[in-house]
């Protein structure tokens, strides 16, 4: 800046120097021309005074001549007497002389003259060509000054004097006068002009003749001089004049305007500087904002509102895809660049601004120089004139073109997933790192009883694990965090989780974890096997139960059995089997067929399951045959619970088609678990030996395994 400064400084000072120079010599010419003026007038007072004194005295020596023509008997005394006259008035004449012949005779004053008296003409080479002159012409000729015989300097006048002899012009002489010069410029006050001043033209020869008065070089072109001629009969002298003290070089009021310019150049170098400053400042920062916006792919705009003058920051040159050179920006073309559909939400921002006085902010598309498409986001404000009138809107544009599309593509997968979801029954879950719930899809909405809004953001532990599990949950969430796997991690488990409304709902549970950007994220789906579990269940429950009779079935009552077993040895609590089998039940099948029988066995059951504790276990072992396990019971007690079972089955009749009554009875054999029975298949035995006792000993009978074999029957 400082250096374009200098050189913008210098072509001020050279300009106002140029034109400083222009105005001073046209002062200069005009100041001269002034002093001239005064110098000629001053002269041509002095050249009309010298013509006054030359004509006057020489008139003086016409008279003389007249006065001798007139005078035919002319002495020294009549000449005397009219040069007496002539020289009282005072004249500048130092003499009059009167030669006839071209022999000085008559002379007045003669005192101090008298050396002139028979001064021949004709004897004097230097003064006889004048008089000869005088002579040719018959006028009177002028001659120096030059110096007297008689000493000083003077002017010699000569007119030719003609007389009449007896009517007859003749030539009778000569007559001369001599001006004092000394007294002359004395008189005219030659050298009290002022001026210098210089005068030549000896003998009347002008300016050619020699110097009369004065310096020659003030003829000189140098100097200057302003010249005057001064006119007296029978030539010229002329007059050369300078100011005293030269040409003045300087105009009037030369030093005044001087300041005056040099106070202007100063002003104007100093509003420069300051322009400078202010446009370098303006001009530094704005390319330091146009850095600025390259790298935030961010631009800066004004707009005149009243003219529709546009200013734009070179990013916005960029984001046009037009060239700063060449394009200029205006609120029209600006327009012209936005496609139709974005043009209503542009043109009521601005409204708006206008109005409001509400700064905007608005997203739009431009369309580029070379056909492509961006998305921009404009924000701006308007400044408003003192009477709120919107002066001008200034305003930043941001190309957000990258972000529009990763939003678009983003909100196409968003859509998909999202339809996915819908379209699934599985719970979609998604939770960040602290289990907090970031997607709840519609089928979580509907097996949770939760809404999405309440879901979003809470803790997805609290929202459906039982509380029992908060803990362990807690702990797991904090692991993932960490390090992104946790105990549910990249497995499928089942959980009975819980609905808003309580109740529990068992899910199957499939979890992965991913990572974004650092942070652990993970996915659950969670599917609904109510109905799964429980087929399962019933499965299961068909799997280990007799289906006609709704018991045990033998191997589900064995792996009861076992397990109770083993609880009983473990804490030493009694426990017996009671194995029954119904009598003469081929005969039933026999008598009513088998269907009958079927109907018999599950009444039978039922009445004998009736009279058990619900603790004990009941099971078919096959055919008509059935155990029952009868936990913490004693044998004394058992043979009470084998009795009370055979009553039931004695008291109970199965009624069947036409009214027919069916009547039964079981035999049933007990066997106590102890010490010395090693296992089930033991006891098992055990009791069915004793059920075979009851049978040979009469049936519809207890007995129990090691009782005395009873009276054979009668
Ligand atoms: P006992 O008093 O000696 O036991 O005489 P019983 O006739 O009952 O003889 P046994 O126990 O040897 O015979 C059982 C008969 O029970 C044989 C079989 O046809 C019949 N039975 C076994 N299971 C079923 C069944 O599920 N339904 C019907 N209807 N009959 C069965
Ligand atoms: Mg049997
Ligand atoms: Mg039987």
């Amino acid at each position: 800046m400082i250096a374009r400064f200098l050189f913008a400084a210098i072509l001020v000072v050279l300009a106002s120097a140029g034109v400083e120079g222009v105005l001073e010599y046209e002062l200069l010419t005009r100041s001269r021309s002034e002093e001239r003026l005064a110098v000629l007038n001053r002269v041509s007072t002095l050249r009309a005074d010298l013509e006054k004194e030359l004509i006057e005295n020489l008139s003086l020596i016409y008279g003389t001549a007249n006065f001798i023509s007139v005078t035919p008997d002319m002495n020294q005394r009549k000449f005397e007497q009219y040069a007496k006259g002539v020289l009282a008035w005072d004249p500048l004449l130092r003499n009059l002389a009167a030669a006839p012949d071209f022999v000085m005779a008559y002379v007045h004053p003669l005192a101090g003259n008298e050396g002139l008296i028979g001064f021949d003409y004709r004897a004097n080479s230097k003064q006889w060509p004048q008089v000869q002159k005088v002579m040719e012409t018959g006028r009177m000729v002028i001659a120096g000054p030059l110096d007297l015989i008689q000493g000083g300097r003077g002017i010699i006048g000569r007119a030719p004097v003609f007389a009449t002899f007896n009517g007859k012009r003749e030539f009778w002489g000569i007559v001369s006068a001599v001006i004092d010069t000394d007294r002359l410029f004395q008189k005219v006050g030659l050298t009290r002009t002022g001026l210098r001043i210089a005068l030549r033209g000896v003998d009347g020869a002008g300016e050619g003749g020699e110097m009369i008065f004065g310096e020659e070089t003030l003829f000189a072109p140098k100097a200057a001089p302003v010249k005057v001629a001064v006119r007296f009969p029978s030539g010229t002298w002329v007059i050369a004049a300078a100011p005293g003290g030269g040409w003045d070089s300087r105009p009037t009021h030369a030093v005044e305007f001087r300041l005056l310019t040099m106070g202007f150049v100063l002003v104007i170098l100093f509003m420069l500087y300051r322009g400078m400053r202010k446009k370098h400042i303006l001009l530094k920062t704005r390319r330091t904002l146009n850095e600025a916006q390259a790298i935030a792919r961010f631009g800066s705009w004004e707009l005149d509102m009243r003219t529709g003058v546009s200013w734009w920051s070179d990013q916005v040159y960029r984001l046009y895809g037009v060239d700063p050179e060449e394009f200029e920006p205006s609120l029209d073309v600006l327009l012209e660049r936005i496609p139709e559909d974005d043009l209503p939400a542009v043109k009521s921002a601005l409204e708006k601004t206008e109005h409001s006085r509400e700064p905007f902010s608005l997203f739009h598309r431009i369309n580029r120089a070379d056909g492509s498409q961006i998305h921009v986001h404009v924000q701006g404000a308007g400044e408003y004139g003192p009477r709120g009138r919107l002066l001008r809107v200034v305003g930043t544009i941001l190309d957000i073109t990258e972000q529009v599309r990763t939003q678009e593509a983003l909100r196409k997968e968003q859509l998909k997933l999202t339809a996915m979801a819908d379209a699934s029954y599985d719970a979609f879950i998604m939770i960040d790192a602290r289990g907090r719930i970031l997607f709840w899809s519609p089928a979580a909405e509907r097996m949770y009883g939760w809404t999405e809004k309440e879901a979003m953001g809470k803790e997805i532990h609290e929202l459906i694990a039982p509380v029992s599990y908060h803990e362990d949950a807690k702990a797991g969430i904090r692991r993932f965090a960490g390090t992104g796997t946790g105990p549910v991690m990249e497995s499928i488990m089942e959980f009975d989780s819980v609905r808003k409304d309580g109740s529990i709902l068992p899910v199957e549970r499939s979890v992965s974890a991913f990572q974004v950007e650092g942070e652990y994220f993970a996915v659950g789906i969670l599917r609904d096997i109510t109905e799964r579990k429980r087929f399962l269940e019933e499965l299961t429950r068909l799997a280990r139960i007799d289906g006609m009779t709704g018991l045990n079935n033998r191997a589900y009552f064995t792996e009861l059995a076992e397990l109770e077993l083993e609880r009983a040895r473990r804490q030493g609590h009694p426990l017996c089997l009671v194995m029954f089998d119904a009598d003469r039940f081929k005969l039933v099948n026999d008598t009513y067929g088998h269907d009958v029988g079927d109907q018999v066995l599950v009444g039978l059951t039922g009445a004998v399951a009736e009279s058990m504790r619900r603790t004990d276990i009941l099971g078919r072992l096959g055919g008509e045959e059935f155990a029952a396990l009868l936990v913490d019971t004693d044998l004394e007690s058992a043979r009470l619970v084998a009795e009370k079972m055979r009553k039931a089955a004695e008291d109970t009749t199965v009624t069947i088609q036409d009214g027919v009554v069916v009547d039964f009875t079981i035999s049933l054999g007990i066997a106590e678990f102890s010490e010395n029975v090693p296992d089930l298949e033991h006891l098992l035995r055990f009791a069915d030996q004793a059920l075979y006792q009851a049978k040979t000993s009469g049936r519809n009978r207890c007995v129990a395994h090691g009782d005395a074999p009873p009276d054979p029957a009668p």
